[in-house]
């Protein structure tokens, strides 16, 4: 065991310069203390990753969980999804309803069934049987966060949010998790990069890689794994990997940022949009939490 305990997480790359996010960046630094004081105890890193996530869809302050707005049909429909690096195993739901934490669905799916991914109606059965917490009253529930008409980016794009976690733990284990509302205004089956692992999250030996902004763009770019195979293929650093892959989203008209950690701890937080609601935690024990 060696104490290079790393992470950081996102609470979405939608942040606009008019918002005052100080709440959000109060909220993301108890997080990476608390998941800190896990680490150290010994937390397994995937462990680290579902609490982490599962405190931000419950907070309501993020587009994630209990923060979500609905489709254009005026249904939640939620995604999520975490993959283990040590194991290389993954879970998923998407369009996930009526459930009040995906990443928990999410995590079912990876250990109590032989699949990736569950949608729909037919994930929304496997939650209720694995007795996860129902959603009593969906229009007292969420909370809309950030969702108003001037939070759009320019130019008609999609107006987003989401949260992400990636850990490195004290036995060099990574593994990374990402949850959404998805976008304002989507339409009904409408699914992101977040749930799919490859797109919006990746976890593998060398580096955990969770990705938030318009997630058709990260889909496209396999962004998340093309992370990993950067860092395996060409022996790119990590900034220079990231930051590579959003070039290439921002070059096809996209935005959005995502959040990295790799096994010697190194963290990256690039974004090609206005902000990203962030926060880590290096190994030398440093924390930093801001928006833009
Ligand atoms: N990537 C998410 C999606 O497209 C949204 C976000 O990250 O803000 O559903």
């Amino acid at each position: 065991m060696d104490q290079r305990i790393a992470l950081a997480l996102h609470g979405g790359a939608g942040a606009r310069r008019h918002r005052d996010y100080a709440r959000e960046i109060a909220h993301m630094r108890g997080l990476v203390e608390a998941a800190r004081d896990r680490l150290r105890e010994g937390a397994a890193a995937l462990e680290v990753v579902v609490a982490t996530i599962q405190a931000m869809e419950a907070s309501g302050l993020y587009v994630a969980g209990r923060g979500a707005s609905p489709n254009t049909e005026g249904r939640y429909e939620l995604d999520a999804s975490l993959m283990d690096g040590a194991t290389g195993l993954a879970g998923a739901v998407a369009a996930l309803e009526g459930f009040e934490s995906p990443i928990l669905a999410a995590t079912a799916v990876m250990q109590a069934t032989p699949h990736v991914m569950l949608a729909g109606r037919g994930a929304a059965g496997f939650a209720r049987s694995q007795g996860l917490a129902e959603i009593a009253d969906a229009a007292s529930w969420f909370t809309h966060a950030g969702f108003d008409e001037s939070n759009h980016p320019p130019g008609g794009a999609l107006a987003h949010g989401t949260v992400g976690c990636v850990v490195r733990d004290a036995c060099g284990r990574l593994a990374a998790g990402t949850s959404t509302g998805g976008v304002f205004g989507k339409l009904a089956g409408r699914v992101g990069d977040t749930p799919i692992p490859g797109a919006g999250v990746w976890a593998d030996r060398a580096v955990a890689v969770s990705c938030t902004g318009q997630g058709e763009y990260f889909i496209r770019t396999a962004a998340a794994a093309q992370v990993g195979l950067r860092l395996r293929l060409t022996g790119e650093s990590l900034p220079g990997a990231t930051r590579a892959v959003l070039d290439d989203i921002a070059a096809l008209g996209g935005e959005g940022g995502m959040i990295a950690v790799s096994a010697a701890g190194e963290i990256a937080m690039p974004f090609v949009s206005e902000g990203m609601k962030r926060a880590a935690l290096t190994p030398d024990g440093r924390i930093e939490a801001e928006a833009f």
